[in-house]
């Protein structure tokens, strides 16, 4: 396999890491294809009901009435790991939109092969064209009546043009699936028979993330969950460094940047897999990790080690 050329700091774990978002309108098929990663994907075990509805979920959204949460997925494949990030439907939150997208490498952008493009994702893919990412359209629901792919092609193509798409990201793959048939091809006028070639193409074209783990411990927290045992866990990607569990962590409030950065222990860590988080010990830069014990973290604050502390001063 030829793996994306890159520069920078790759420690040698992450070659098998692949992070990327999901771009897409309500009802085009989110939650199914994920559902069918899932199980194609190796995770997925036939006496574990997958839970309908995966990145929909969640107490505060409901509460507060609008997607705003980054829902993670993680799907193993070829002995990869995959990391899916959610991307809010709505577009009113800027930084919370950039913030979950800087968790990312490259985003999936999947749209219905009958209805085409809907203007509520054009922010989000703005965003994620601005910030460089390598793009992977998905044309999604091909098994559909009323389905009219080559257009949708076409409209994608006029999208990414008027959003000043660089001429590689015009250039993006595009696959041509069915969530519900668990299918995905290269060519708009063939079915696929299985996802593979989606898996093979985030593999080979969304790029490991670059990090370096030799310098101090550092996260900016991307997005909030909780849980009533463990209270709010901050879910973001390290940038950079290494972290144990209970190490001393100073957390920076993006709120009021000239307080003093808060003590705190990273009591417990987590990895994603499947639709669960697993606990664990230590996790390095480029990973996304959920961490618990932070009483008071919010959206945007900086975890950092203790002694090391510089705040992500991204937007
Ligand atoms: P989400 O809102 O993007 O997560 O979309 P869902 O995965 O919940 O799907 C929305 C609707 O589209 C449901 O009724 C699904 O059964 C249907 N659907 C999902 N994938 C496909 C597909 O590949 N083909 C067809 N024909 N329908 C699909």
């Amino acid at each position: 396999m030829n793996l994306p050329e890159r520069k920078g700091f790759l420690p040698l774990q992450n070659e098998k890491l692949r992070n990327v978002a999901i771009i897409a309108h309500v009802d085009h098929g989110k939650t199914t294809l994920v559902d069918q990663m899932l199980k194609q994907g190796g995770v997925y075990r036939e006496n574990q009901a997958v839970v309908d509805r995966v990145m929909d979920s969640g107490d505060l959204e409901r509460e507060r009435g609008i997607t705003i949460l980054a829902k993670n997925t993680a799907v193993h494949y070829k002995g990869y790991k995959i990391n899916i990030v959610d991307t809010p439907g709505h577009a009113d939150f800027s930084g919370e939109v950039e913030r979950i997208l800087k968790m990312v490498d490259g985003v999936l952008l999947l749209v219905d092969a009958a209805e085409g493009p809907m203007p509520q994702t054009r922010f989000v893919l703005q965003k994620a064209l601005e910030l460089g990412h390598k793009v992977i359209v998905v044309v999604n629901k091909i098994d559909r009546p009323d389905a009219r792919i080559h257009e949708v092609m076409d409209e994608v193509l006029e999208l990414l043009l008027d959003l000043d798409a660089t001429p590689e990201q015009l250039d993006s793959p595009m696959l041509f699936c069915s969530g519900r048939n668990g299918t995905a091809s290269y060519s708009p006028d063939e079915p696929g028979t299985d996802l593979k070639p989606l898996f093979d193409t985030i593999l080979n074209y969304i790029p490991a993330p670059e990090a370096d783990v030799d310098q101090p411990f550092q996260m900016l927290v991307s997005s909030i969950d909780y849980n009533e045992f463990v209270g709010r866990i901050a879910i973001g990607r390290i940038e950079r460094g290494t972290i144990h569990a209970n190490q001393e962590i100073a957390v920076c409030n993006y709120h009021d940047p000239d307080a003093a950065p808060r003590k705190a222990k990273a009591v417990s860590m987590y990895q994603f897999e499947g639709l669960q988080r697993v606990p664990v010990q230590e996790a390095t830069a480029g990973n996304i990790i959920a961490m618990s014990g932070i009483g008071d973290v919010t959206i945007g604050d900086t975890i950092c080690a203790a002694g090391a502390v510089e705040p992500c001063l991204l937007y």
